[in-house]
């Protein structure tokens, strides 16, 4: 499992194994607790959460926000639980 978090400073978008309690920033080189950062999303493999993370950083520039809103990280979480259901059941 991994778990899609923020860097508080540079506000980059990363991820990290579940159980790593810090994470250097890929951006700013800051040292991030995962504990304090905020949390996204909770994925199986590192590639849901590499191209999730491509996803909401395109997301948000093309909205030119910069942040989620709690509706829309509700809305990514619920996608992706359905997303996971469809796949197993194709297999
Ligand atoms: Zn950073």
């Amino acid at each position: 499992m991994y778990l899609i978090i923020r860097c508080p400073g540079c506000l980059t978008f990363t991820y990290v194994d579940r159980y790593q309690q810090w994470k250097l920033c890929p951006a700013c080189g800051e040292s991030i607790k995962v504990s304090n950062a905020p949390a996204y999303i909770d994925v199986k493999t590192h590639r849901d959460a590499d191209s999730i993370v491509r996803e909401l950083e395109k997301y948000l520039h093309k909205k030119k926000r910069n942040n989620l809103t709690p509706i829309e990280k509700r809305k990514l979480n619920a996608d992706y639980a359905q997303w996971m259901r469809k796949n197993v059941s194709d297999l």
